[in-house]
């Protein structure tokens, strides 16, 4: 490069500089490895390669043939899996292509309310998904907070909808996909196993994968799992070129042949034992973390987790969600506000903020360090105190001095 783009250098500074200070516990985000993020960044960002490996409508696309073909025996032998597509742009499209593919217009959804932890992309109003199909909600139990599966079989024998959604955005438990399967093969409908969030914890063997069991498993690359930012699908394997065709041409053109490249080196990264031991460590130290807010007396969703996420009923400490998200924020540590089951505040406030241990796992941080932040992120929302640098400092001193991957 000649001369640097200076407007460009000056931002990627901030943000270098903000991720390495930041303890980010946002349950979505991650690190990716230094290789993840060159290969994503490769000249193959240059080539058109509409199409699958050895069926393109473009010439000059035999190496772009062997990532695609790289991408999916990886992706496969991570997800055990007959079938994969690594194409879509995101997790959303994944998403996408499979109700376009396997759905009319109008047809029914069942899936779980966006308050209750469910995704946009699984019917709400303001996407796509809520526009083109007629979706009904399932909810999680008032008392327990944990997904009611005789409720949810009553609602799908009275809907008897085409499709059936798990998988979600902010559950903190064990989904059981074989309950699911039953209810959707009662009502003869498909089941959908949206693993955005969990990926990485199900390819580990922490969470039960829904391969073999769901008709269609959607994903996001780029949170649990550790990937760069984009999608994938596995599909029943009668279904595989129906949802394939759905990818392509229905709702995309060309693939980011470098965003696949970077999915090929992040599946090899967690085929390793080093990412089970990273899954079980993400697990551990969510456990630390809801512990010490236990006993410092907030009221968690669902009273705990299994998984890398948990929410936090900011109302324990009297406060609301916008208001827990923005008082971290000021003192380095990063989480987003998040609606709790049946929450009386609109979306914008919301009572609970979300919690979520991969991205500071990834950083490699200490039991002990973790705890001093978990007293930080109680202390800092208890206070009634404006002055919260002691708080900033505490925090900036243990990122200091963590590894970036
Ligand atoms: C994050 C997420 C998605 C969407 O991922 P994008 O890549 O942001 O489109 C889809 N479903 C669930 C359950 C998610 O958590």
């Amino acid at each position: 490069m000649k001369t640097l783009d200076k407007k460009i250098e000056l931002i990627l500074e901030k943000e270098s500089i903000r991720q390495r200070n930041s303890a980010v516990f946002i349950a979505s985000e991650n690190y990716a490895s230094e290789s993840v993020r060159n290969y994503s960044n490769s000249i193959f960002t240059n080539k058109y390669a509409e199409g699958y490996p050895g069926k393109r409508y473009y010439a000059g696309c035999e190496n772009a043939d062997e990532v695609e073909n790289l991408a999916i025996s990886r992706g496969k032998k991570l997800f055990s899996s007959k079938h994969i597509n690594v194409q879509p742009h995101s997790g959303s499209q994944a998403n996408m292509a499979a109700y376009v593919s396997l759905l009319k217009p109008g047809d029914k959804i069942l899936s779980l309310s966006l308050d209750h932890g469910g995704h946009l992309s699984h019917g709400h109003n303001v996407n796509f998904s809520g526009k083109i199909y007629e979706i009904h909600n399932y909810y999680l139990n008032r008392e327990s907070e944990l997904l009611d599966y005789d409720q949810i079989n009553d609602i799908a024998e009275k809907v008897k909808p085409k499709l059936i959604i798990c998988g979600y955005s902010a559950y903190s438990r064990i989904i059981d996909f074989n309950k699911f399967k039953s209810i959707s093969q009662k009502v003869d409908s498909l089941l959908m196993a949206d693993i955005a969030h969990i990926a990485g914890l199900v390819v580990s063997g922490k969470h039960p994968s829904p391969v073999g069991i769901a008709d269609i498993i959607t994903s996001t690359t780029h949170k649990t799992l550790r990937g760069p930012r984009g999608g994938l699908a596995i599909i029943r394997e009668d279904l595989s070129s129906k949802y394939d065709r759905g990818v392509f041409p229905a709702i995309q053109g060309g693939p980011l042949m470098n965003t696949i490249l970077a999915k090929a080196a992040a599946f090899e990264e967690a085929l390793s034992d080093n990412f089970i031991e990273y899954s079980q460590q993400i697990i551990d130290n969510a456990k630390v973390l809801a512990n010490l807010f236990l006993d410092r007396g907030l009221r968690l969703v669902s009273g705990g987790t299994d998984n890398h996420l948990m929410l936090i009923d900011t109302r324990s400490i009297g406060i609301n969600g916008d208001e827990a998200e923005n008082k971290l924020n000021e003192v380095g540590i990063v989480v987003n506000k998040n609606a709790i089951p049946f929450d009386p505040m609109p979306p914008k406030i919301t009572s609970g903020i979300r919690i979520g241990t991969p991205a500071i796992t990834s950083r490699q941080i200490s039991n002990d360090d973790l705890l001093k932040i978990g007293d930080v992120i109680v202390d800092c929302l208890s206070t009634s105190s404006k002055n919260t640098s002691v708080f900033s400092k505490e925090v900036q001193k243990i990122m200091n001095k963590l590894p970036l991957p």
